[in-house]
């Protein structure tokens, strides 16, 4: 029985069943006392009459009552009468003595009171019959027992009604159990009703239907938990809508992150990995646990290491991927409940902080080095002119020459290592104008002729157009055009030739340097634009260079939404190609 309806039905039927066993026993009860009592009356009264036929006012024996034949034989009913002796045995009547009701007889000695027994049934013809015996005992005055009237009543009608009412309560107690069942179900129904679409409502609420409302039809209790359903749910709908929107924000800014982001269970199942993640790791996405994901990028890390880490700590580890420096920072979560329910693992792409530390390390160490070789020279000739050598006019003089010179090679370096710190720093202020880059180029050209001209080098500078206008600092490109020219002649040998010209197109005008020097091996084509990086370090300083030149021109140019670049033939010589934005 599992439906409320049918347990209230069930109960009504209980409840009524009860209310007519109890009902219907009383008044059977009732009734039956009643009809006993009445018959009891009867017998007592007729028990009387016959007494005062036996027994005188005097309380003697009457002589001759037991002739009295047609009184003894005459019809009382539906009732016997018996005289017995004082031993039980039968003075007067007929009858088997067999079926009496020997108890009634015997109180009704004992007692010396009248006594009324239970009703027997008696098999009669073939039909059980129901009787009642009755005993009157004569008491002598000398209160002795001298005969018992033994009175047999026939007690059948009182049966007969009693069967007859039982019946009727039987079948009304079946008609109310009946109408209680059909009446019980309607009322139950219009209780169980709105439960059950309350019931089917929370089923479809469970299912994420969340707006679908329920009607309010009553203000009972069932009206008023309808209305809290209702409410509940709105408040869910909200609760989840909110929730799904900041998991929507989460989701965006994880996967446009980007830190590689991986989440792992405590089984070191993958759960979550964004597109940075898997980027940097190199991997496809088809592995699915921790060892594989690592393996399929070269490292070997174990998985429970991390799972036994202490809660709020990070560990890190730095990965090499392929060319990449990758910084894993590893940290568990779930731990509120004692264990560790996985591990989630942010990646960071650390190979330009990396590369930028190298640099810093190499950079000092350029500077350390390039100073020390002109201090040392300074150092040992200043020595040896104050242990004497001053005293040889033209010793010290050709000395001091090498003072000077590599002071002025220290100064220059100074100025140069100047010059760039301030460009990182973004301190020089560019003066930008409109100039003619033709003319700016010609100019250049025409200032260096003359140290071209000491090498015997032919340097020329082509243009088909007189003018052609850019928006620049001229005195800065200026420097880049002086650098490039001046490194064109000083790497390219006597008779050499030096063409400049300049060009342009749609997008870009172009500047090119091409000279048939010694040239620059293919290797190094992009490194001279590297600070300090020289490709013949002896010859660069012998000529004075500083090897920041190309590495100060590149800032410039870049300063410009420019670009410098190289090609070269080892030999044969090189173009320096200079590109303006339009
Ligand atoms: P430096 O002061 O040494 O000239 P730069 O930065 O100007 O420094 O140039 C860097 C390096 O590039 C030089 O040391 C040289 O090896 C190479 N280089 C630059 N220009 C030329 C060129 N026209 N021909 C050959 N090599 C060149």
């Amino acid at each position: 029985m599992k439906s409320i309806q049918w347990r209230l039905v069930f109960i009504y039927l209980t409840l009524v069943l009860i209310v007519m066993i109890s009902s219907g026993t009383f008044i059977l009860w009732q009734i039956q006392h009643h009809e006993y009592s009445k018959i009891n009356n009867e017998l007592s009264d007729m028990a009387d009459m016959i007494k005062n036929a036996i027994i005188s006012e005097d309380g003697s024996i009457q002589s001759g009552w037991k002739d009295l034949s047609w009184f003894w034989d005459g019809s009382f009913g539906n009732k016997k009468i018996y005289i017995l002796d004082s031993e039980g045995n039968i003075v007067i009547g007929e009858g088997d003595q067999e079926q009496w009701n020997t108890r009634v007889v015997y109180q009704a000695i004992v007692n010396k009171e009248p006594s009324m027994g239970n009703p027997i049934l008696i098999l009669e013809r073939g039909y059980a019959r129901e009787y009642i015996d009755y005993a009157y005992p004569l008491v002598l005055p000398n209160n002795q027992v001298q005969y018992i009237i033994y009175i047999r009543a026939s007690a059948q009608e009182i049966a007969e009604n009693i069967a007859k009412i039982t019946n009727i309560i039987l079948v009304a107690s079946i008609w109310a159990l009946c109408i209680t069942m059909i009446f019980g179900f309607y009322f139950a129904k219009t209780l169980t009703g709105p439960i059950k679409i309350l019931t089917a409502k929370a089923k479809e609420m469970a299912e994420g239907y969340l707006d679908h409302k329920i009607e309010v039809k009553s203000s009972d209790e069932i009206g008023q938990l309808t209305r809290s359903f209702n409410h509940m749910a709105e408040e869910l709908s909200q609760m989840i809508l909110a929730m799904s929107s900041e998991k929507n924000k989460l989701e965006t800014v994880i996967t446009h992150m980007a830190d590689g982001i991986l989440a792992f269970d405590r089984k070191g199942m993958l759960i979550h990995a964004n597109p940075a993640a898997y980027e940097m790791l190199r991997t496809s996405g088809e592995e699915k646990y921790f060892y594989d994901i690592f393996k399929s990028a070269g490292i070997e890390l174990h998985f429970n290491d991390f799972l036994k880490m202490k809660p709020n700590s990070i560990k890190q580890h730095i990965m090499m991927i392929g060319d990449k420096y990758i910084n894993g920072c590893f940290a568990v979560y779930g731990r509120e409940k004692g264990e560790a329910e996985g591990v989630i693992l942010v990646l960071q792409d650390v190979t330009e902080q990396k590369e930028l530390e190298e640099m810093r390390k190499e950079f000092v160490a350029n500077v350390s080095h390039e100073l020390r070789t002109p201090l040392t020279t300074v150092k040992s000739y200043t020595e040896t002119l104050l242990d004497g050598a001053l005293e040889e006019k033209e010793l010290a003089v050709s000395f001091l020459q090498v003072i000077n010179h590599e002071a002025d090679r220290m100064t220059a370096l100074v100025q140069d290592l100047l010059e760039l710190s301030r460009l990182d720093n973004k301190q020089v202020k560019f003066n930008i104008r409109t100039v003619n880059l033709a003319q700016l180029v010609a100019e250049s050209v025409q200032q260096h002729q003359i140290h071209a001209l000491k090498k015997h080098q032919t340097m020329k500078f082509h243009s088909n157009v007189e003018e052609i206008f850019v928006s620049v600092d001229p005195d800065r490109i200026h420097q880049v055009l002086s650098n490039v020219i001046s490194n064109a002649i000083k790497y390219s040998p006597e008779e050499a030739r030096i063409d400049v010209y300049i060009s342009q197109d749609e997008e870009w005008v172009r500047v090119g340097v091409k000279d048939t020097g010694i040239g620059i091996p293919q290797k190094d084509l992009t490194r001279i634009f590297e600070r300090f990086y020289r490709v013949d370090k002896a010859r660069s300083r012998e000529m004075g260079g500083t090897g920041l030149g190309l590495a100060i021109a590149k800032e410039i140019m870049e300063h410009h939404k420019g670009r410098i670049w190289a090609k070269s033939e080892q030999g044969k010589g090189t173009t320096i190609i200079l590109e303006f934005c339009k």
